[in-house]
C-alpha cells in the first residue's frame, strides 16, 4: 500500500510552491516500482533558494526570541504531522511504518531541544579596563545535504542547530528520499518566515551547485565518506566552514562475562535496526572465544525469527534495503566473505520477488581483511569473530579508517568501559549501541566525520565565535 496521492512533490523556495524543471522517478523499495516523480530544480531554482535565504537571513539573526517561538511552532507542527509524514517515509524509504513514525517524532526533538537552550556567552574580562566577551554569531546561509537513511531525522536535526544558531537554510535531500522532506519542508515552512528553510530536491550532480553557490557560508552533510571527501574539495577554494558526518565501521566487543542472552537480543536490535541502514550501528562483533559459539547461536535465533516485508505490514520488524544499489552491494560483500571460507549461519540471501529485500544474515569464520568486515556493509549482514585476549579485540576494533561508534559489552561495567576508552571512535557505549539524544555530541572521528553535532558542540559547529571587546572610558 501506498500513498502517493496524499502528499506534495514541490519544492518550497522563498516561501512558495516551486515545480521542478523537470521530474525524476522516485522507487517504492518494497515494490520495485516507481513510486512519484519528484521535482528536478533547475540551476536558476537553486539560486533563487539561495537568494531567497540570504534575503531571509539580516531579520531572522537579528530576533532571538522570535527564533526560539518559531522553533517550538515548527516542533509541535512537524509532531501534530507524523501521521501525514510517515507513511510517505515508509513508502520511499522502506522501514516499517511505526519506526517511520518514531523517525518524525524523533526529528520534532532536535526542534525543542535547540529552542529550548541558550546561545552560550562567555565573559572574558570585566575589570576597569575592559568589559570582554566571547559570543556566538549566525554565518549566514547553510546548505544542508542529507541522505535516504534517516532523511526527515537527519535533515530536521541539522535544520534545528542551525535555524537556532540564526542562520537560514537550503536543504537538499537524497534523490532516494526526496519526498518525506519535502512534505515535512512544507510543514516547516509554513510556521517560518518565508526564506528561512527551502527545499531543493534532484539527482546528485545538484550536489555541486549546492555546495559551490557564492552565498553559501557553511555546509552541513550527512552521508558516505566518498562524497564527504568531494565536497571538502568543492568548500576548499573559498574555505567555507564544514560539518561532515560520515560513513561507519562500528565495532562490538563481547567480554567473556557477558550475559549472552541480553547482550544478543540489544546488539541484535542495534545492529539489524533500519535494516543495518544506519551509519551507527554494530557492523562488525569481536566476542570472546570462550562465548563467541553461544553469542553466535543467539543472534542466528534473532535474526531466523525475525519478520521481514513490506513497511506497511503491521507484522514487518525489517523492510526491505533502500535501493537496489544498496541490496545488491550487500549480496557482493555476503557472497565474497563465503566465497573466502565464511559461513552464513543463517541468511545470505536476498529474497525473490519484486522488492530489494534481503534475509538477516549472522557470518561467522571470516576474518579482518576481507570487505564485509573491513567496509561499511549498510545493510542486514553482521560478521562475528572471535578474539583472544582485549587487547587483540582493540587492536583489531581500531584497525580502521573509521571511527564513529563503538561498545564493549560484558557484567563487569568498570571493566568493559576502561575498554571503551580504549576505542579510537566519537560515540562509545557499554551495553548498548546507537543511544542517540540531541543534547549529546555526535562526531565522527577519523574519515567518520569532521566537526560535531548536537549539544551545544552543534550549535558552536553552526556559529562563528565573536571577540566582543570594550575599552572601559
Ligand atoms: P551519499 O554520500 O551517496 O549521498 C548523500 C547525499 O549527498 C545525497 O543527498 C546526495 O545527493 C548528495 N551528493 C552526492 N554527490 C554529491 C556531491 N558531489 N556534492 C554534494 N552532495 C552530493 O550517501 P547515501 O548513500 O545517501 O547514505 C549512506 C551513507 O551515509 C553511508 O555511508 C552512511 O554511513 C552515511 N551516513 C552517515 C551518518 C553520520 O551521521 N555519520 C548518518 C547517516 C548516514
Amino acid at each position: 500500500m501506498t500513498t502517493i496521492d496524499t502528499f506534495g512533490t514541490r519544492m518550497t523556495i522563498g516561501g512558495e510552491a516551486h515545480e521542478g524543471a523537470g521530474g525524476f522517478p522516485v522507487t517504492n523499495p518494497a515494490t520495485g516500482e516507481t513510486l512519484a516523480l519528484a521535482p528536478e530544480a533547475s540551476e536558476a531554482q537553486i539560486d533563487l533558494a539561495f537568494r531567497a535565504a540570504a534575503d531571509a537571513f539580516p531579520a531572522w539573526a537579528a530576533d532571538e526570541a522570535a527564533r526560539r517561538t518559531a522553533l517550538r511552532e515548527a516542533a509541535a507542527a512537524l509532531s501534530a504531522a507524523a501521521e501525514r509524514i510517515a507513511p510517505v517515509l515508509t513508502s520511499e524509504q522502506g522501514k516499517p511504518l511505526r519506526l517511520a513514525h518514531g523517525e518524525v517524532l524523533g526529528a520534532g526533538m532536535w526542534l525543542d531541544y535547540y529552542a529550548g537552550l541558550d546561545l552560550p556567552r562567555t565573559t572574558l574580562q570585566d575589570d576597569d579596563r575592559a568589559y570582554a566577551e566571547a559570543v556566538l554569531r549566525p554565518l549566514g546561509v547553510v546548505t544542508a545535504i542529507t541522505p535516504w537513511n534517516f532523511p526527515v531525522y537527519i535533515g530536521v536535526a541539522k535544520l534545528a542547530m542551525a535555524l537556532r544558531a540564526g542562520n537560514t537554510v537550503v536543504l537538499k535531500p537524497s534523490p532516494y528520499t526526496p519526498l518525506s522532506t519535502l512534505l515535512a519542508g512544507e510543514i516547516l515552512a509554513g510556521v517560518l518566515p518565508a526564506g528561512v528553510l527551502n527545499v531543493v530536491t534532484g539527482r546528485d550532480h545538484l550536489g555541486p551547485l549546492v555546495t559551490g553557490h557564492p552565498l553559501v557560508r557553511k555546509i552541513t552533510f550527512t552521508g558516505s565518506t566518498a562524497t564527504g571527501r568531494a565536497i571538502a574539495q568543492a568548500a576548499a577554494p573559498r574555505f567555507t566552514p564544514l560539518t561532515l558526518e560520515m560513513g561507519g565501521n562500528d565495532a562490538a566487543v563481547v567480554l567473556a562475562d557477558a550475559d549472552i542472552e541480553w547482550t544478543a537480543e540489544r546488539l541484535f536490535a542495534a545492529a539489524f535496526d533500519n535494516n543495518g541502514q544506519a551509519c551507527v550501528a554494530p557492523k562488525r562483533v569481536y566476542a570472546d572465544r570462550r562465548v563467541h559459539g553461544a553469542l553466535v547461536d543467539a543472534l542466528a535465533e534473532r535474526a531466523r525469527a525475525a519478520k521481514v516485508g513490506d513497511g506497511f505490514d503491521p507484522a514487518s520488524e525489517l523492510g526491505p534495503l533502500n535501493n537496489a544499489a544498496q541490496r545488491d552491494r550487500v549480496a557482493d560483500l555476503v557472497a565474497e566473505a563465503l566465497a573466502s571460507g565464511g559461513t552464513a549461519v543463517t541468511g545470505g540471501r536476498a529474497v525473490p520477488g519484486g522488492g530489494f529485500f534481503y534475509e538477516p544474515t549472522i557470518v561467522t569464520g571470516v576474518s579482518d581483511g576481507v570487505r564485509l568486515v573491513d567496509e561499511e556493509q549498510f545493510g542486514p549482514a553482521l560478521p562475528v569473530m572471535s578474539f583472544d585476549g582485549v587487547d587483540e579485540a582493540v587492536a583489531r576494533a581500531n584497525n580502521s579508517a573509521y571511527g564513529l561508534g563503538a561498545s564493549v559489552w560484558g557484567t563487569d561495567t568498570d571493566r568493559a568501559a576502561e575498554v571503551a576508552r580504549r576505542l579510537e571512535a566519537g560515540n562509545t557505549w557499554v551495553n548498548t549501541h546507537v543511544a542517540l539524544a540531541p543534547h549529546q555530541p555526535f562526531a565522527g572521528w577519523k574519515s567518520s566525520g569532521v566537526g560535531i553535532e548536537g549539544g551545544h558542540w552543534g550549535l558552536e559547529s553552526f556559529s562563528a565565535v565573536q571577540l566582543a571587546y570594550r575599552a572601559k572610558l
